[in-house]
């Protein structure tokens, strides 16, 4: 395929896929058609003439699709992945840039991940740590300040311990987040805004925290719930260290090769790129579901394994239980949630940089140095910068390395992407007790799974994802004995 930039993994896959009905390729409808007697009778966005009959109807492959679609592969059960891109992967996208092999949406893993950890291992797939930082630019009283990341990580370090103080009581057990039900009660409102005015800080601490969070809250953090990250706070351990550790390891061959892996290891499933899911309709003897194209899928059960933020552009016949359907409509995503990779030129240190809430970019992380000169960063938009102003970039970069020159760069809006509109998930403030655990139950036999609702590692991990798909796939496994 020429021009093609996906990995050489996801073009292998898709190769497969595609070679074996070069009408659809011709067509350009499905990526896929393994079911015995699929026939295209129109081109893409036209009718199909006969129907897929699987056991399940797996919709969305994501990370939580594929590790749904692959348990009950492993189980004996026919699978189709319904997809309305043309690639997997979902939130995950590795892609390449300035020669380089980027990730534009997650990028990081950490050992405290054991269910990936655990996947990682089963398909003999190695991390790498992340570039170590050489210097932290941080808000100070008049501007910004260069700080040694020591001297930065312990002052953070003492700000989270504050933030997070009480989490120890109020998640005891950070897997289970309702285990202290009465406790979580009394911190479940706050926002971040609230929890920090809670402390009574200085000026330049509270400035720290609401920058800090920033970056997660899209740069709202009255609109986001601090209990969302004091629960991944309590997973790591309730320590700095174990914070840090967070986005301290990437994957050696990149975020969406695991997910390439657990595909492979799917004889069973069969993946339908480009079918974007319209409707799912309960009936007598399972599910139906209809994808944009008109081609229908009737499975047994089905899982809906979409970001919340697109439950409400499906059909659902019965309608979603209403624990889903609120949750539908405020949504769980982060609209603001646009990751930049930044090539910049010349000798260029591994300098960490954190903004103000209203600075324009307000994280920025260093990356690798590249082989002809310069080094590339990744960045997080703040609310007023134009990404698509390579000027605006370059002058959100000069707050921390004054004087750098931008090379080129690459923003990826997931707020404007047409199947998540949104990133990363972080809970508003009472989600956590309005959701669990009633939005990880299934409706008649409809599933549903995603990092959005996880019980662990909520919202802005691969780690969740994979909790909801292996959830969903025992809940069908229940169904369908
Ligand atoms: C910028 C960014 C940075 C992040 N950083 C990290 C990180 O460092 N580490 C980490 O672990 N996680 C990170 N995350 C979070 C992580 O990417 C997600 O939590 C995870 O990928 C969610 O997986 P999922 O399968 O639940 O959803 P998704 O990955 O969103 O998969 C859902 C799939 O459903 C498809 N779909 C949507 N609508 C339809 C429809 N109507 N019909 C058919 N298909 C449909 C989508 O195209 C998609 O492929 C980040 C996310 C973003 C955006």
């Amino acid at each position: 395929m020429p021009n093609d930039s996906r990995p050489p993994a996801a073009r292998r896959f898709a190769g497969q896929v595609v070679g074996r009905r070069s009408l659809l390729k011709a067509s350009g409808a499905a990526a896929l058609a393994g079911a015995a007697g699929a026939t295209v009778l129109g081109g893409a966005g036209k009718a199909y003439a006969t129907d897929v009959k699987v056991d399940v109807v797996v919709i969305g492959a994501g990370y939580a699709g594929v590790t749904a679609a692959r348990e009950l592969s492993a189980k004996g059960y026919s699978v189709a992945i319904v997809e309305a891109r043309d690639r997997v992967g979902g939130r995950i996208w590795t892609d390449t840039f300035a020669g380089q092999r980027v990730e534009l949406g997650g990028g990081w893993v950490s050992p405290d991940h054991k269910l990936v950890m655990a996947e990682f291992q089963r398909y003999g797939l190695a991390n790498v740590a992340d570039v170590v930082p050489t210097q932290s630019v941080m808000p100070g009283a008049n501007g910004f300040q260069a700080l040694t990341p020591e001297a930065a990580g312990a002052k953070l370090s003492e700000l989270f311990g504050k933030f997070f103080a009480g989490s120890q009581e109020y998640f005891p057990r950070p897997e289970d987040p309702l285990f202290k039900r009465e406790l979580v009660a009394k911190v479940d409102p706050l926002s971040f805004t609230d929890r920090i005015a809670q402390l009574k800080l200085s000026d330049v601490d509270a400035s720290w925290l609401h920058g800090y969070f920033a970056p997660y809250t899209g740069g709202d953090n009255a609109s986001r719930s601090m209990t969302s990250m004091a629960q991944w706070w309590a997973l790591g351990g309730y320590t700095y260290e174990g914070w840090e550790r967070q986005t301290a390891f990437k994957p050696t061959a990149g975020m969406t090769a695991l997910l390439q892996k657990m595909l492979e290891a799917s004889p069973k499933a069969k993946l339908y790129l480009k079918s974007p899911v319209t409707s799912v309709t309960s009936t007598a003897t399972g599910v139906e579901v209809r994808a944009e194209n008109g081609r229908p899928f009737i499975g047994r059960a089905a899982v809906v394994a979409v970001p919340v933020s697109m439950w409400k552009k499906i059909r659902f016949d019965p309608g979603l239980p209403a624990v889903q359907a609120t949750a539908a409509s405020e949504g769980v995503a982060v609209g603001l949630a646009t990751k930049l990779w930044i090539h910049l030129s010349g000798n260029v240190d591994a300098v960490y940089g954190m903004g103000t809430a209203s600075s324009p970019m307000p994280l920025m992380i260093p990356q690798q140095a590249m082989p002809g000169g310069g080094r590339m960063m990744v960045g997080f938009a703040g609310p007023s910068l134009n990404v698509s102003d390579k000027t605006a970039v370059q002058n959100a970069v000069r707050q921390f390395i004054p004087g750098a020159t931008v090379v080129n760069h690459r923003a990826q809006e997931w707020g404007r992407d047409p199947w998540a509109q949104g990133g990363w998930g972080l809970r508003r403030p009472g989600q956590l007790l309005k959701q669990l655990p009633g939005i990880q139950q299934p409706s008649g036999r409809v599933t549903f799974a995603g990092g959005d609702i996880a019980s662990g590692w909520n919202g802005a991990f691969i780690e969740g994802a994979v909790e909801t798909g292996l959830r969903a796939a025992q809940q069908v496994t229940t169904m369908l004995t």
